[in-house]
């Protein structure tokens, strides 16, 4: 059974290899997904790419810094979280190994929307998942981050742990999301963004999306992307 797990799993990741970023792809299925993550997806009924989606998503499972901007409503949440979960997958993450991935939100409210999609399009895989956005007691919060793989959370709480939580180990990190980067930048969460990410390994990958181009989300690009893919989407006229 291992040795088949070994197969197929290289066998998804000659197919990410492979793909052009640049071809017309339409549905979900046309991506080089897991069964895990095409199955959660399936279940979430979503079929049909949105444009982000299509940009954005085959050159972060290859693997690529993006810097994703696209108005609100156009399905940023899913172009981060499917890449997420893959990039996690064909590393074989296990709950033995830490903090995968961590996602940053501008507010609580956004940070539980992006967690509960990510519980419905990650039912079938084994990562454990939590959020970390205040309001609880930060004693009883830092007890569960060390079993977590995959952390939402909003800029202060996640610094305040990383700068205050004895034992939480953030070195095997895989990747980065910034959401909503115009939002951080202002609610004025730049400088707090700034210490998170001095805490963070260097090799790792980073992804960014914002709903709007502006001077503050280049400077945040440039202090956490590294050669970004930048993605825009402009509706159609
Ligand atoms: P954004 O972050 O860009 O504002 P969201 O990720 O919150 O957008 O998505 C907006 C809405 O579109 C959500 O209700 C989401 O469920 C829906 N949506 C996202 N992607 C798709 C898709 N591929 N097919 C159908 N609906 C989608
Ligand atoms: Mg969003």
């Amino acid at each position: 059974k291992r040795k088949r797990e070994q197969e197929d799993l290289e066998k998804l990741q000659k197919t990410v290899d492979e793909l052009d970023p640049k071809s017309d792809l339409k549905n979900f299925t046309d991506l080089p997904l897991c069964e895990a993550t095409a199955s959660g997806l399936r279940a979430s009924h979503f079929e049909v790419l949105t444009d982000v989606q299509r940009a954005a998503i085959p050159l972060a499972l290859k693997g690529n810094d993006v810097l994703g901007a696209a108005k609100t409503g156009s399905g940023k949440t899913l172009a981060f979280l499917v890449p997420v979960l893959e990039k996690l997958y064909r590393a074989r993450w296990t709950e033995y190994d830490g903090l995968g991935a961590l996602i940053i939100s501008p507010t609580r409210e956004l940070a539980v929307q992006i967690f509960e999609v990510l519980r419905k399009i990650g039912r079938h895989h084994a990562f454990s998942a939590g959020l970390v956005i205040g309001g609880k007691n930060l004693k009883e919060e830092a007890e569960r981050l060390g079993r977590m793989n995959i952390l939402v959370c909003t800029p202060g709480r996640m610094l305040q742990h990383l700068d205050q939580t004895a034992g939480f180990d953030v070195d095997n990190l895989q990747m980065l999301v910034l959401d909503e980067a115009d939002r951080i930048m202002d609610m004025g969460f730049q400088s707090a963004v700034d210490a998170l990410v001095e805490h963070l390994p260097k090799t790792r990958q980073t992804l960014l999306f914002s709903a709007t181009q502006s001077k503050r989300v280049s400077d945040l690009a440039r202090l956490s992307l590294k050669d970004p893919e930048y993605v825009s989407v402009h509706e159609k006229a």
